[in-house]
């Protein structure tokens, strides 16, 4: 295993059992998270270890196949994920389609000039479905190893460097469902955010979910101190699960009663997120239930203009409201009090926004 699968405990155990000391692995491990995922170079631990390290785990085990700069200084790496190292027989069976398999990741200047953001994946593919959604339109293949997530980080971290900024934030809002894949995700945000290594901080990192309520409410008991984010994208259930599949398992009412019970465990503000599509949830009357909804709860709207990304699943085209509309929309919710804000569309002409990521099967 690549050393982006170890936290600071299994590799002591590892090193241990090879018969060195424990010592000194933390420094190993926060020279490698400092250097971006580069190099152990310069570290005070004997030099067979080190070879060692170099040759039977390796730095990485992804590399970047493509990378893409747009016009706005959005970065776009295509990254290259080899099998997957479960033993689990759905991962063994796919194995050999594993093979090749890529993600993407994306990094994002904020206005500040020294600063980025980052975008990572947590699948290959994404099994919710969402119509309006690239990243889902040949599903999931698997899930991502928390080191694979480790590596996306370290090479946005790498990229934010070169461009004389400091990757400060971390958003799982890539390809896939990050709570279908909780236990990895949360080990691979440890790592990037714990003081000890990649130390970013959990309040630097943003996990977005379709609205799985059991993996929402394990973030609540858990509590561990990220930032959470849903995809609502409708205040009603028709109208949601005609767009989102899973709406038909987790209704709007008990998707919000989580995210209420998640805000009175953690006192963190909640990200609405909502995808504006022209004649389907972009109307007055949705957007006034909308607020109703929302009323009295500490939840910010991000209103996202869709991305085209041609037929979904369904075969059905969606369209970006006009601006007019989306203005009006997101001043009834002002109007009734709620905070809310359009995001920023970034990288779209190298189809590095929302929704646009997908996995490219290479040659
Ligand atoms: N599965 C997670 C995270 C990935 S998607 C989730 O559902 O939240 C990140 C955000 O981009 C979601 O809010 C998603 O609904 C939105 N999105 C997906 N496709 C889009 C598109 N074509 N245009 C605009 N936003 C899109």
């Amino acid at each position: 295993m690549a050393l982006s699968e170890y936290d600071v405990r299994s590799l002591e155990e590892l090193f241990s059992g090879w018969g060195y000391p424990r010592g000194n692995t933390k420094k190993l491990l926060r020279r490698y998270y400092d250097s971006a995922g580069e190099s152990i170079d310069g570290v005070q631990v004997a030099r067979e270890l080190k070879e060692r390290v170099l040759g039977e785990m390796g730095l990485r085990s992804t590399r970047v196949l493509t990378r893409q700069e747009a016009s706005d200084g959005t970065v776009k790496l295509l990254i290259g994920v080899g099998e997957s190292s479960s033993t689990s027989k759905r991962a063994l069976s796919l194995a050999s389609a594993t093979v090749g398999a890529s993600v993407e990741c994306v990094l994002m200047p904020s206005f500040r000039s020294d600063r980025a953001a980052g975008c990572v994946s947590s699948q290959v593919g994404c099994a919710m479905g969402c119509d309006f959604c690239a990243s889902t339109k040949t599903g999931v293949e698997r899930s991502l190893t928390s080191g694979e997530m480790v590596e996306q980080f370290l090479w946005l971290r790498g990229e934010a460097a070169r461009l004389g900024r400091r990757l400060q934030t971390i958003v799982f809002m890539g390809m896939g469902e990050p709570l279908m894949n909780y236990d990895n995700v949360t080990a691979a945000i440890r790592r990037m955010a714990g003081e000890d290594l990649g130390a970013i901080g959990w309040r630097h990192v943003t996990v977005s979910t379709v609205g799985i309520v059991p993996g929402i409410d394990r973030m609540t008991e858990e509590g561990l101190g990220m930032y959470l984010a849903v995809s609502l994208h409708a205040p009603d259930d028709d109208t949601r699960s005609a767009i989102v599949p899973t709406g038909k398992r987790y209704r709007v009412a008990d998707i919000l009663a989580a995210v209420r019970r998640y805000q009175a465990a953690t006192g963190r503000i909640v990200t609405i997120e909502y995808t504006l599509l022209e004649g389907v949830n972009d109307s007055d009357a949705q957007a006034r239930l909308l607020a109703e909804l929302l009323d009295g709860g500490r939840m910010h709207v991000n209103l996202i203009p869709y991305n085209a990304i041609g037929p979904g699943v369904s075969g059905r085209e969606y369209r970006r409201p006009s601006q007019e509309r989306m203005d009006r929309f997101l001043d009834i919710l002002r109007g009734r009090g709620v905070v809310a804000h359009f995001r920023r569309t970034r990288g779209a002409d190298i189809d590095g926004a929302c929704g646009q990521l997908r996995e490219r099967v290479l040659a």
